[in-house]
């Protein structure tokens, strides 16, 4: 009897507290998935994904792996307003980011991307959908999953005005993937870089350009930016986007020496494990990056 009386007030509170959503104010009508912890397939390999909310509308960044992820995604930013999606911006149209895009369509948004990230998806987004299984997802994962294009594309910069909120996107050069784009907005000194930066978490490098990326990052150091939301890991900085340049500069001059005197794999990756700076997440992409950029294709 003691026990539960003293439970239970702590058991009100709980009541009593509104649901949280899940994902985080990270500045006034800002709100994001920041340091996601499961980076398996279906929960989109931990990638973060966030909205904008304006006197006219939603703009949504990115909308995660699937349909069904996406719907959890919809459902959280209900939580928050429930004013019109109006905009959704892929930061690039790798599936963790973009394949949820069909939720938001049905939704009345338009889907933006840059005009490379949209020709990407029209040369691979089918193909992937049809041997998803070599992303390590199960066809019931995909359930309702369809690739929708970007109805709206751009080359070098788009400013959006939501009402009140100033929304820009901005392409530097060739970096994770041709058409790569950040979300800046200028107001708040607050990025969502999409997977120009990864934190905490090792990079995926296979569609890379490392010259042009390198470039990106310089062009980011130097913009009033104060916090940063990568594409995966926790909420981030400038320090961060520094310690990304280096660790590409490393991890290219590195594997090209390995890969000149050896064609294993395994022995390469546990070479480039013992100098690149330890990351909590994605081990396993080191030997990915490797296979798909610095080795001989069979
Ligand atoms: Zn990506």
């Amino acid at each position: 009897m003691k026990k539960i009386s003293l439970l239970l007030p702590v058991l009100l509170l709980f009541l009593a507290t509104p649901a949280l959503a899940n994902l985080t104010k990270v500045a006034d009508n800002v709100y994001s998935y920041v340091g996601e912890k499961d980076a398996s397939p279906a929960h989109s390999f931990a990638a973060n994904a966030g909205i904008v909310v304006g006197r006219d509308g939603i703009l949504v960044v990115d909308t995660l792996i699937s349909a069904k992820e996406a719907q959890r995604f919809l459902a959280d930013i209900r939580k928050i307003s429930d004013k019109p999606i109006k905009y959704v911006v892929n930061t690039h149209t790798h599936l963790d980011h973009a394949f949820g895009n069909g939720v938001f369509a049905k939704q009345g948004a338009i889907v933006i991307s840059h005009d490379a990230d949209r020709r990407l998806l029209e040369k691979i987004g089918d193909t992937i959908l049809k041997n998803i299984g070599n992303y390590g997802l199960k066809p019931e994962d995909m359930v309702g999953t369809e690739i929708v294009y970007p109805s709206l594309t751009f080359s070098d910069r788009m400013t959006i005005d939501l009402g009140g909120e100033i929304v820009e996107l901005i392409r530097v050069a060739p970096s994770h993937t041709e058409g790569s784009v950040v979300v800046h907005l200028p107001a708040r000194k607050l990025l969502f870089s999409g997977d120009i930066l990864f934190t905490d978490f090792h990079p995926y490098l296979a569609d890379g350009d490392i010259s042009g990326w390198t470039r990106t990052l310089d062009a980011l150091l130097t913009m009033d930016v104060e916090r940063i939301i990568p594409g995966h890991g926790p909420l981030s900085s400038k320090k961060d986007l520094q310690e990304m340049k280096e660790y590409l500069i490393l991890f290219d001059a590195k594997a090209r020496e390995l890969a000149a005197v050896s064609q294993d794999v395994d022995t390469m990756a546990a070479e480039m494990k013992k100098i690149l700076p330890k990351r909590s997440l994605a081990d396993w992409m080191i030997g990915f990056n490797l296979k798909s950029r610095y080795l001989h294709k069979p």
